[in-house]
């Protein structure tokens, strides 16, 4: 049988809290050629407990990775035209394995690994909320009890929701984390680390890194100085085995088959495939969370309402950093997977759209899904759901539409201090993620942000930005980086249809059942 011709190709491994895939593109003209998707389990063992299985986690890749390029020979195409493969994955998500044993150090967060012929594993997901009174130790520990007192260097918060306080209770709570740590046997990583580190060998030589804009996330990282800092460190966090950032390693994964890499976290993936180069252009994904990141540019700019300071992405190792400011909502798809196996009220989360749609209005009832605290721009991690505005006419389909609306509400309380930080409105907004195949979601975003939402006809932007940003570090031209390709991407648009006063009522009315979330345990 005859093999097409089609020029390099460039991968990604997208590694996600709901799911992993694996994708090829064709490298001139960004075509989707071939991909797989493999669900991921999470477990919620107690309450704001949330733990995925790495084992399952670096299973996926390896399935995802196979019947992806199963398919592509059935496509008569050569899977030696691989060039490049990205990784990129949920962040802040803390793994600690031990690089030498073989017994499991705690079963209920972390799961026997042996594929990758070690090792014992403990996850906890960036959702978890079992950190909170480690939180709260340390900020109780701040000049002035200030949960923006390390802001100034890492760009955020105090929360539950970075690597350090994870792998700080990780320390504190499981004895044999600890005792690896004494004995300098223990590995920290996000799941970027935990992957790479596998698909390099694992104990028998596996490469430990990290890319700057995961490093970014753990609490750990100076973004002024883009290195570790040692302050942040401090005396707990120093036994640990330092994680190169990737830059610091030569060809970090060329143990790996075909595999060349650069890694990015999701979030700055999707900024990359939605080819926001340009200060000010700003993109929001909508996954398991909400993440609408803008571009400031070679400076980091730093918050005064409530937003992160972030590492955008660095496209090589002579090039400048480029930074964000992010808007970050814990619970976005998530709600509609509470919905689905909390209350049984949907089977399929593309249920949710019909059922919503049927009524196309809320009556009057508000939910806040503030399942895990809230995250930005409050930063109250002891916020609760709440669902009000309850009458005896409610029934699920206003329950359905009133928890698409708290997606975009939470989306314009991001906008909004967005705005206000830039002093220049966005006038438009890029999205992407699973939820956006969800049409009355997003022309319900465009109605409650007045502006124009506008959706790219290729929805995998994260894994095209991973993708993308692997072709340029291993020399392949590839099609984004030249501005005259920009035009060819389509899109869908949605524009605004109510009208605005009706709009900002809406809103109002959501403010004041956050408010109640929020003083929901005093
Ligand atoms: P992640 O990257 O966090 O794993 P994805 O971008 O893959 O997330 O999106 C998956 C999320 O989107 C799930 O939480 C799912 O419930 C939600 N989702 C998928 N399709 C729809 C839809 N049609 N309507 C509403 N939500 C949806």
């Amino acid at each position: 049988s005859h093999r097409i011709m089609l020029g390099p190709l460039v991968a990604a491994i997208d590694q996600g809290t709901s799911s992993t895939r694996f994708l090829v593109f064709n490298s001139k003209t960004a075509e989707l050629l071939s991909h797989h998707q493999v669900e991921i389990k999470q477990s919620f063992p107690k309450e704001g407990w949330v733990e995925e299985d790495p084992k399952e986690i670096l299973q996926s890749v390896y399935e995802c990775m196979e019947r992806t390029c199963e398919k592509l020979t059935q496509l008569n195409i050569d899977i030696s035209n691989i060039k490049a493969i990205g990784v990129t994955n949920q962040r802040e998500t803390t793994l600690v394995w031990d690089k030498e044993t073989g017994e499991p150090l705690y079963n209920a967060i972390g799961k026997y690994v042996d594929l990758c012929t070690t090792s014992y594993v403990f996850v906890l997901v960036w959702l978890d909320l079992r950190t909170q009174s480690t939180v709260e130790n340390l900020i109780n520990k701040t000049p002035g009890r200030n949960k923006n007192h390390l802001k100034h260097k890492t760009g955020l918060p105090i929360s539950t929701y970075f690597s350090a306080v994870k792998l700080r209770w990780l320390m504190d709570n499981v004895k044999e984390v600890h005792e690896a740590v004494v004995s300098h046997r223990a590995m920290f990583g996000t799941v970027d680390s935990w992957l790479i580190w596998c698909l390099t060998g694992g104990k028998s030589g596996g490469v430990h890194c990290t890319d700057v804009t995961n490093a970014s996330r753990t609490m750990l990282f100076n973004i002024h100085t883009m290195d570790w800092d040692a302050e942040l460190f401090h005396s707990s966090f120093h036994c640990f085995i330092v994680v190169h950032l990737l830059f610091d390693v030569d060809n970090p994964i060329k143990s790996l088959l075909f595999l060349h890499n650069q890694c990015l976290g999701d979030q700055s993936a999707a900024l990359v495939g939605q080819m926001c180069f340009q200060d000010g252009q700003a993109k929001n994904t909508y996954g398991t969370g909400c993440f609408l990141l803008r571009n400031t540019g070679a400076k980091p700019v730093m918050s005064e309402h409530g937003l992160l300071t972030t590492v955008a992405y660095k496209l090589g190792r002579d090039k400048p950093a480029c930074y964000a400011l992010e808007g970050s909502v814990a619970i976005a798809g998530a709600v509609v997977r509470w919905l689905q196996d909390n209350l049984g009220i949907i089977g399929s989360s593309e249920e949710l759209e019909k059922l919503a749609a049927s009524v196309g209005t809320s009556y009057g009832c508000y939910f806040v899904p503030a399942f895990s605290g809230l995250y930005a721009p409050y930063w109250e991690p002891s916020a609760r759901g709440i669902i009000c505005g309850l009458t005896q006419f409610t029934n699920k389909r206003h329950l359905a539409f009133a928890a698409l609306e708290a997606v975009c509400f939470q989306t314009r309380e991001i906008l909004d201090a967005m705005n206000q930080d830039s002093g220049i409105p966005l006038t438009q907004l890029q999205v992407d993620g699973g939820m956006t195949s969800n049409k009355l979601l997003m022309q319900l975003q465009a109605d409650i942000l007045c502006i124009p939402v506008v959706k790219p006809s290729m929805p995998e932007t994260t894994a095209l930005g991973a993708a993308m940003a692997a072709g340029a570090a291993e020399g392949v031209s590839v099609w984004s980086l030249n501005p005259d390709d920009l035009s060819e991407v389509t899109s869908e648009k949605f524009e605004p249809q109510i009208n605005p006063e009706e709009s900002e009522f809406r809103y109002a009315r959501w403010k004041r059942a956050v408010q109640k979330s929020m003083n929901w345990e005093t």
